[in-house]
Order: C-alpha cells, then structure tokens, then sequence
C-alpha cells in the first residue's frame, strides 16, 4: 500500500481541503504515515496569502525536501495557496518539489500522486479551473469526530486592498444548502457535537446563487434536519449581519452565543482604504445591536495594525474603541505589503519598528481587558464541549465553553468532576485568568 505523510499548513479552510485529500487518498488505497522517513510521498498543503505565510511554507517543504535527499523513489509534492500564488515561479526556486499542485487541484490528488509513483507523471504543475468540494468527496477529520469546520464557500468577491485571497481562491462559490446538509448528516452520524461554520465571508453565503440561497435558510435547515447541539459562526463581515439573523440566534440556542467577525480596523480613513465596506459609527451600531439581541454573546474579531498612512491618531482611536467596547478576543495582526495586493504601491508604509509597537501596545492592552471581562463568568455555570485531559496537566480535564472557539480561544479547565472527550457538561466556574477559565463539573 503506497504511503505518504501529509503537513496542513494555514487556516481552517485550507484544513478542510488537506482532510479531503486524506480521505480520498485513503478511499484510494494510499495509507497516512506519520514518519516521514517512511512515506513514500511527501505531501505539503501550502498556506500563502501573506509573506510570513510563504517563508513558513518553503521552511516546512525543505525539511520535507530533506527526508527525500538520494532517495529516487521517494516524492515531495506541493499544494495548497502558496502554488496558486506563485505558479511556475515556484518550479525554478523548488528544484526538490516533484510535483506542485493548485488549490483548485484537490480533486485529483489521488490520480496525481499514482501517476508520480508509477513514472507515469505528465506534469511538474498542475493548476485545473476552479474547484468546488461537495457531499461526496470523502473526507477524514483531523479533529476528533466531535468536532468539525464545514466550508460552504470558496473564494470571495469583497476586494479588499490588502488581501491576496480573492486572486488566490478566485471569486466566490457557494455550495447548495442540501449538500452542505448532506455533509452534516454524515458527520453528526459519527458523533459531531460542535459545528463550526466556516468561509472566507460567511454573510456572502449563496449571493452567487438563487436568493433563497443565504446564510438564514441554511441555519434553518441545518436546525430542522439535524440534532447537532452546537454551531459556531465564524468569519462574518460587519454589515453582512442582518436583524433576521441576530433574531434567529437569539431564539435558537443551538447558534451558539458567538461570533468570529474580523472589523480589521476601526478608523474611517483606514477602513476606506481597504476598501472595507463600513465605518466607526456602524461598528459601534452592530455591537450595540449584537449584544441587544443577543446579551451574553462571546466576540472575536481581528484587527490590523501599520496599514499604508495609519496615523498614531487612528492607533488612539482602536485604543479607545477596544476600552469602550470590550471585544471578547482580539487577533492582532500587522500589515505585511503583499506583492500583487491593490495597496501594494499605496503610500506611506509603516516602518516594521511602528507595526511592532503598535501590535505590542493593542495586545497588551486586548490582555488587561480580557482577563477584566473573563471575571463575569466567575460564579456563572455554562455549558462546556469536554476536549480530555488538559495540556498542562493530567490532574486536570480540558474544554472550551460556548464563548471559546476551538485553537484560537482560551479554554477551561475542569478541577473537579469526570467526564469524556465529547461530553457537554456544565462547569460552575470558580476563576478567570488571562485568556482561560477554571471550574467543576456540577451536571453531566
Ligand atoms: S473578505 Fe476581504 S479579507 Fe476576507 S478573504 Fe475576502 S477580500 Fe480577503
């Protein structure tokens, strides 16, 4: 049975397509190894959309590159964003690679990798038309089965001035609501509890299809046609949220309590800029909004910092914002000027030593008010997704709360009470650090 050992590399999306291509490797006859000294092709899923992205990239494809050194019959294959990026430029600078594939190559990875093993490879790079995953591609979790992203898009059709992702993903591809249910179905038969919902913009969900494709009726049918107890909105965009959809999350209490909604900035002249579409009085409207129809909502957002002609004033006032409106969890991120993006030639780029402190001085202050605004749940009991054991400790269970999002969130820790990996249970919460809670299991 050939074999080949595959590194995932970049966001939550890109996961989904490293576990389609596992689970279609597998379907195809090849095992996963987990040494790769001892696979037979090296598989790299490649993030790409910014340079500290890139260098990650091409760090992990030379050690992979290494495992292969003087063996002939042994292969190192690329895919992922960082080939759909840069293309043909790659095969010059990665002489080691065998084979370089697409994003939008996924599909035939197993038809792909069989050729290379067999000396029957027609092509160093392969980069078909546009992809669209469905229902029937199988697909093997890497997280436990009782967690899972779904991806309902791909591509996007926002244009905002920094991003590569549009160029990259190409325009956005919504699936049909009964396949995305069909998928759900097959994961909630193996035990799925929490459901993350995922896109590079879920509010654009279905606008490049019929109009009764949107976000709302997908939540309602994933709602009427399964049981799973637990979905997580991530990646909205501000003013794609509409009252329909807090009303739905405030009547359903299976549309957990969150939101994952990236405001990138909050100065008007920056946001215009970016071309992002709204400004500072509609975001202080949407959390007021939010947090009306919904009372004890967690939000995460991402900011970024060092944009082209940021002044120290726009920095005060993100300052003041994040003081004001106590953000539940913030990632902070600096401007990086990506080649190809539409601010690539904007003027007045910030020097790296200004992007720095400016990131330093939001995180620190984003830390002060998150462990200020972790103490309301001290005394509270709320429902907890049971990961196992802590990391820390053996003496101690592991979980995450409604408010916390699985990787990028802060977790609880469980001193008291039993239960299992899956298991909702609800914790009595008895102290807050900084990014994570303590507490007792008081009900299974
Ligand atoms: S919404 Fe903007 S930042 Fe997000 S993927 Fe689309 S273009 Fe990029």
């Amino acid at each position: 049975m050939p074999t080949f050992h595959l590194v995932s590399l970049g966001c939550a999306k890109n996961l989904v397509d490293s576990e389609v291509m596992l689970g279609l490797l597998q379907e195809g006859g090849w095992a996963m190894e987990e040494d790769p000294a001892k696979a037979s092709v090296l598989l790299v899923n490649t993030c790409g959309f910014i340079q500290p992205a890139v260098e990650e990239a091409v760090e992990v494809i030379l050690e992979m590159a290494s495992y292969k050194s003087g063996n002939s019959s042994k292969f190192l294959v690329v895919t992922g964003c960082l080939v759909q990026r840069y293309k043909k430029d790659l095969q010059e600078e990665l002489l080691e690679v065998d084979l370089f594939v697409g994003t939008e190559g996924v599909a035939d990875i197993v038809r792909l990798l069989n050729e290379l093993v067999q000396g029957k490879q027609k092509l160093k790079i392969f980069l078909p038309d546009r992809f669209l995953m469905d229902a029937t591609f199988a697909r093997t979790l890497s997280t436990p089965a009782f967690r899972s992203s779904v991806k309902i898009t791909e591509g996007c059709n926002n244009r905002c001035t920094y991003c590569m992702i549009p160029s990259i993903r190409g325009d956005l591809r919504s699936r049909e609501i009964n396949d995305i249910v069909l998928e759900l179905k097959r994961l909630e038969s193996r035990g799925l509890k929490e459901l993350s919902l995922i896109a590079q913009d879920l509010t654009a969900y279905g606008n490049d299809l019929d109009k009764d494709t949107n976000l709302l009726n997908l939540l309602s049918a994933i709602l009427q046609h399964t049981t799973i107890p637990w979905i997580r909105l991530m990646y909205l965009y501000p003013s794609g949220v509409n009252a329909e959809l807090l009303s739905l999350m405030k009547s359903e209490k299976r549309i957990l309590p969150y939101m994952d909604i990236p405001f990138q900035h909050v100065s008007d002249s920056v946001l215009k800029r970016m071309h992002r579409r709204y400004g500072y009085k509609d975001l202080c409207g949407f959390i007021e909004n939010v947090r009306g129809a919904v009372p004890d909502i967690a939000l995460r957002t991402t900011m970024m910092v060092g944009f082209p002609g940021e002044t120290e004033e726009d920095i005060c006032k993100l300052e003041q914002f994040l003081q004001e409106y106590r953000i539940d969890h913030v990632g902070v991120f600096s401007y990086t000027n990506e080649e190809g993006a539409l601010s690539e030639f904007y003027e007045q780029q910030c020097t790296e030593e200004i992007k720095e402190e400016r990131r330093n001085r939001i995180l620190t202050l984003q830390a002060n008010i998150s462990e200020e605004s972790l103490q309301k749940y001290v005394g509270q009991t709320i429902p907890v997704l049971v990961e196992g054991l802590s990391r820390e400790t053996d003496l101690l269970l592991e979980g995450r709360s409604v408010y916390q999002a699985p990787d990028i969130d802060g977790c609880v820790l469980i001193n008291d009470g039993n239960a299992n990996p899956g298991d909702i249970v609800q914790v009595q919460i008895t102290e807050a650090q900084i990014y994570d809670l303590v507490g007792g299991i008081v009900q299974g």
